[in-house]
C-alpha cells in the first residue's frame, strides 16, 4: 500500500492577471482591470486537482519565502494535498515548508517564487510573461533528498516547467522505485529516450503533439495518425487531449481492435458550457494520475478524466474551478 495515489513534480507559480480592451503593443501603456493573483503553475494545479478529488497527493516543487510561495503553500493544503514535498526558499530537504535559511544562497537556491504575468483582452486572447525564479531551482538533488517520497507513490507525474535535467532525474527516480510515470511534454521540449520509453502514458494536446513530432505539421487533421506517431518515439502509451472531444487513448491492450497489441479508443467528453479552460488540461492529467494510482484500467481512468476537465471549464479559474469527486458522480467513489 503506497502512502501517495500521486506524487507530482513540476511547477508552482503565481498567475498574476489583468484584464484589458486591448494589449499594448511595444512602447505603450494601457489602463487594465484590478490585478488578480491566482495559485497556478502545472505541478500545483495537477496537484490541487487530484487532491481536490481525494487523491492522497503531494507536489515536490520550490517556491520562495515570500508571501506567493506561502499563497501556494496554502492552496495545496485547501486542496487536501501534502506539503511534505514542498521545499520553500532555500530550504534544501523535503518536508520542510515554511522553514528557510541561508545556506542555499551558495547553491542559487534563494530566488522569489515563480510568477506568470497574464493579461486577457476583451476578445478572450491572452499574453503571458513567465519568470520562473524558485521553479528552475529545482534540481536533480532536491529530487534524489525526496527519495521517500518517490517510494511511497503509485503514480508519479511531470511537465516540463522546471529544468529538463530535474524531470529527466524525477522519471528515472519513479522507474527505481517502480512508480508509474505520467508525463504532459509542456511547454514542449525534448526528451530523452530513456525517459520517454517510461511514460506511461505521454499525456498532451494537439498542439504539443505537433511540437514533439519531427514532421507534426504536416500530419493530418487526424489524432488517431499522430498517436500512432508518438507511439514510435517509445512511450508504452499515450493520451492526446482533444478540449471539447475529449481524449483519444493509445497503447497495448486499449480497447476491443488490436493492431499488434497495440489499440486505440476515443473517449468523449460530456458536453457543457465552457466559461473559462485555463488549467483544464492540468486537471484532467491531475485525475489520470489520481486514478491510476488507484489502478484503474488506462481508458477507465481517462474517462473520468474526462469529466473532471469537462466540469473545470464550466467556471473560471484554474484551481478554484476544480471539482470535488462528489461531482463527478456517486458511481466513482
Ligand atoms: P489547457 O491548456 O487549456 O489547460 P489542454 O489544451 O492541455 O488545456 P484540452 O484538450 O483543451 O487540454 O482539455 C483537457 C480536457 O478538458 C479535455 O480532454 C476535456 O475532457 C476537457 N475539456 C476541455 N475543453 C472542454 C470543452 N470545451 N468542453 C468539454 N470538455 C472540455
Amino acid at each position: 500500500m503506497h502512502a501517495y495515489d500521486l506524487l507530482v513534480v513540476g511547477s508552482a507559480n503565481a498567475d498574476l492577471v489583468i484584464g484589458l480592451d486591448r494589449r499594448p503593443g511595444p512602447g505603450e501603456t494601457v489602463l487594465g482591470s484590478d490585478l488578480m493573483i491566482h495559485p497556478g503553475g502545472k505541478g500545483a494545479n495537477q496537484a490541487a486537482a487530484a487532491a481536490r478529488l481525494g487523491a492522497r497527493t503531494t507536489l515536490l516543487a520550490r517556491v520562495g519565502d515570500d508571501a506567493y510561495g506561502r499563497m501556494l503553500a496554502e492552496a495545496q493544503r485547501d486542496a487536501g494535498a501534502a506539503l511534505a514535498g514542498l521545499l520553500v526558499g532555500s530550504t534544501d530537504t523535503p518536508g520542510t515548508v515554511g522553514k528557510s535559511g541561508t545556506d542555499g544562497a551558495a547553491e542559487g537556491k534563494d530566488a522569489p517564487t515563480g510568477v506568470a504575468l497574464i493579461t486577457v483582452d476583451a476578445a478572450g486572447d491572452n499574453s503571458i510573461v513567465v519568470s520562473p525564479g524558485a521553479n528552475a531551482r529545482l534540481t536533480p538533488d532536491d529530487v534524489a533528498a525526496a527519495r521517500e517520497l518517490f517510494e511511497a507513490a503509485a503514480v508519479v507525474s511531470l511537465q516540463l516547467e522546471i529544468p529538463l535535467e530535474t524531470v529527466a532525474a524525477a522519471a528515472r527516480a519513479a522507474a527505481e522505485h517502480g512508480a508509474r510515470l505520467v508525463l504532459n511534454p509542456s511547454p514542449p521540449a525534448r526528451l530523452p529516450e530513456d525517459v520517454l520509453a517510461l511514460c506511461d502514458p505521454l499525456v498532451l494536446n494537439e498542439h504539443e503533439a505537433r511540437l514533439l513530432l519531427d514532421d507534426g505539421q504536416s500530419l493530418t487533421a487526424d489524432p488517431e495518425e499522430w498517436a500512432t506517431a508518438l507511439l514510435a518515439l517509445g512511450p508504452r502509451s499515450v493520451v492526446v487531449t482533444l478540449g471539447a472531444e475529449g481524449a483519444l487513448v493509445a497503447g497495448p491492450g486499449v480497447g476491443s481492435e488490436t493492431t499488434d497489441g497495440i489499440g486505440m479508443v476515443r473517449v468523449p467528453s460530456p458536453r457543457v458550457r465552457a466559461v473559462d479552460t485555463t488549467g483544464a488540461g492540468d486537471a484532467f492529467t491531475g485525475a489520470l494520475g489520481w486514478r491510476l494510482g488507484r489502478g484503474d484500467r488506462l481508458e477507465d481512468a481517462v474517462g473520468y478524466a474526462v469529466r473532471v476537465g469537462a466540469l473545470a471549464v464550466t467556471r473560471p479559474g484554474a484551481q478554484e474551478s476544480y471539482p470535488g469527486a462528489e461531482e463527478i458522480g456517486a458511481a466513482d467513489a
